[in-house]
């Protein structure tokens, strides 16, 4: 298979970003205009697109796409304002190469659980669920880590850089909601799902 044929469409990229919104607005992750998703554009490439800035996740449009190159250039005139936290995104594909896509999402579990939480790591073992962020067993402890929020994006991405595991695929903002990335759009969903489970099941008392 050629780099070619790796490549996705700027279309098909965009198509399953906002399927992948719509998704998440109708179980209640992406609220009003909140949270943000990004696909890279093709393997071994800093190229992606992103979610605009300040729209409605539950009706993106093509139009609401912006396509990014190495440190956030344009790779068109004209686009949108991308997200907000594009930094993070950006500093997550630089990071952890085997990356395809990055999901930002509010979820309820997520932001209570990271409000409860008083240390930097919430730690999850024992459970069956676990498997689905990429250990073979349950027998196993999967360490998040949870940072504080703050509306210095560049700086978090810059502190985040140095320290992130590439091994666990997520971290918590307190206070605010998850970032998970996988290979692909697909198995960036699966740990969502896998993570907001997780969640739940702590604020439960498990
Ligand atoms: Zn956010």
């Amino acid at each position: 298979m050629t780099t070619d044929t790796q490549r996705m469409t700027h279309s098909d990229a965009a198509d399953t970003l906002i399927q992948m919104a719509a998704r998440f607005y109708e179980r209640g992750w992406m609220m009003g205009t909140s949270g943000n998703l990004s696909l890279r554009l093709a393997q071994d490439s800093l190229e992606y697109v992103i979610t605009a800035s300040g729209r409605p996740k539950g009706s993106l449009s093509p139009e609401d796409m912006v396509y990014l190159g190495v440190s956030q250039s344009p790779l068109f005139p004209g686009q949108p304002s991308p997200s907000a936290e594009t930094a993070l995104h950006e500093m997550i594909y630089s990071r952890c190469p085997g990356a395809g896509a990055v999901f930002h999402v509010h979820t309820v579990a997520a932001t209570a659980l990271s409000m409860r939480c008083l240390e930097s790591k919430l730690c999850f073992e024992g459970l069956e669920m676990l498997k689905g962020l990429g250990v073979t067993t349950h027998d196993t402890m999967i360490t998040l880590p949870v940072v504080e929020n703050t509306q210095d994006i560049e700086g978090l991405a810059r502190s985040l850089a140095s320290t992130l595991n590439p091994d666990v695929p997520g971290f918590l903002l307190r206070g605010h909601g998850l970032y998970t990335w996988g290979r692909d759009a697909q198995e960036a969903l699966n740990r969502l799902e896998c993570w907001d489970f997780l969640f739940q099941v702590s604020l439960a008392g498990g």
